[in-house]
């Protein structure tokens, strides 16, 4: 049962975009990809804690539309 549209979207301290991949460990970790299509970054969840972990770095900048903060420091 994978679900293909925009369901399950969770960010990251930087703004990156994951989608759901998998549960690992028995339900305690679960697998996040990257939504955009070509990119490798990968993280891990903990369920528990809700704690994200970049495992993969990502070959692009975060979406800028989740955060204006940097963008406002980098203009003013
Ligand atoms: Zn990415």
């Amino acid at each position: 049962m994978t679900s293909q549209k925009g369901r399950s979207l969770i960010y990251d301290s930087d703004g990156f975009e994951y989608r759901k991949d998998k549960a690992l460990k028995c339900g305690v970790l679960l697998s996040y990809r990257c939504s955009k299509a070509k990119c490798y970054g990968r993280a891990y969840q903990n369920k528990a804690t809700g704690i994200l972990t970049v495992t993969k770095n990502h070959d692009h900048l975060p979406p800028e539309s989740q955060k204006t903060d940097s963008n406002c420091v980098r203009r003013c």
